[in-house]
């Protein structure tokens, strides 16, 4: 399906994180390859959605019935960047019984005592599934390196150990989506402040947040260097300003489409006879 007009590129072509690509120049209130304004945006937001959710069972069905391709969309950001309003308002366009939905925070004790990967490899979506990953591996190359939780040469190895494993799920048949959200270090303290304003948004707030918020200049220098080195031919990272959430909604809506669409899936044929289940039915 063709591109709502308002796009004037296509969001997969205009996000893309091309070499030398600069994190520092992004404007984060931007609304790159789109001319609308918040109102057509959220407009858009349900029309697009309702494609969303049309091709998303399509997948399904077709994983139903023994396809083992699937879409992986990773959510990378800063605290308030907008990853579970992300979840709720795209995702939540498509029917949550073939979404496989992933959050990964702090390791546990157990998972400690893994390879950093393995709790990635438990929540990989099956055939026909949309997995959505709320953090991901990439945390291990992100707040592990901001915070020196492990020496530098265990890191900086894990960026090529990164793309050799997504280089396998692609040509598993998943197709990954992997979206890098960045808000302005002045939305942030907005999204902040109103987490401390307002008790329907205390439970968001952690005191940590602010800790991260100093480390800024680090995690950007984390974020550039993740863009630089795992920003491959067969999984690329979209980049994507999120200070305007409608912008970024609707962005991640299209990339998905595009996702699904490049799948080119048609509805799988009966695997039984047709006329003969008729007949069946018919007599009951
Ligand atoms: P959120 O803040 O997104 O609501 P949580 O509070 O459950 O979610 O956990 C997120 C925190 O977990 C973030 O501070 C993140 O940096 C941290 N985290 C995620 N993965 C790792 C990891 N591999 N090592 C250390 N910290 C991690």
């Amino acid at each position: 399906m063709a591109q709502d007009s308002l796009w004037e590129t296509p969001a997969a072509k205009t996000l893309r994180a091309e070499p030398g690509f600069e994190l520092d120049q992004l404007d984060r209130n931007s609304t790159p390859g789109f001319t609308g304004n918040k109102a057509d945006g959220e407009r858009l937001l349900e029309e697009r959605g309702a494609v969303l959710s049309d091709l998303q069972e399509l997948l399904y069905a077709n994983g139903r019935s023994g396809d083992s391709r699937s879409i992986l969309l990773v959510l990378q950001g800063m605290d308030t960047a907008g990853k579970g309003g992300m979840v709720r308002h795209v995702i939540g366009h498509v029917d949550p019984l073939g979404v496989q939905h992933a959050a990964f925070g702090v390791p546990t004790e157990e998972e400690k005592q893994h390879h950093y990967l393995w709790r990635i490899k438990k929540a990989l979506p099956r055939g026909g599934y949309l997995g959505v990953f709320d953090r991901s591996h990439y945390e291990d190359v992100l707040v592990v390196r901001v915070h020196d939780l492990v020496p530098e040469d265990v890191w900086s190895a894990r960026y090529d150990e990164i793309n050799q494993f997504e280089k396998e799920l692609v040509d598993a048949g998943t197709t990954i989506v992997k979206v890098a959200m960045f808000v302005s270090l002045d939305e942030q303290k907005k999204r902040l402040e109103e987490r401390l304003d307002r008790p329907d948004k205390y439970w968001k707030y952690n005191p940590g947040d602010v800790t991260e918020r100093g480390l800024w200049p680090a995690y950007q220098q984390a974020y550039q260097a993740m863009l630089d080195k795992t920003s491959t031919e067969h999984a690329p990272w979209y980049v994507v300003p999120c200070d305007r959430k409608w912008y970024s909604r609707i962005a991640v809506t299209e990339l998905l489409i595009d996702a699904l669409e490049k799948l080119d899936l048609d509805w799988p044929p009966a695997n039984f006879d047709i006329e003969a289940e008729k007949a069946r039915l018919a007599q009951s």
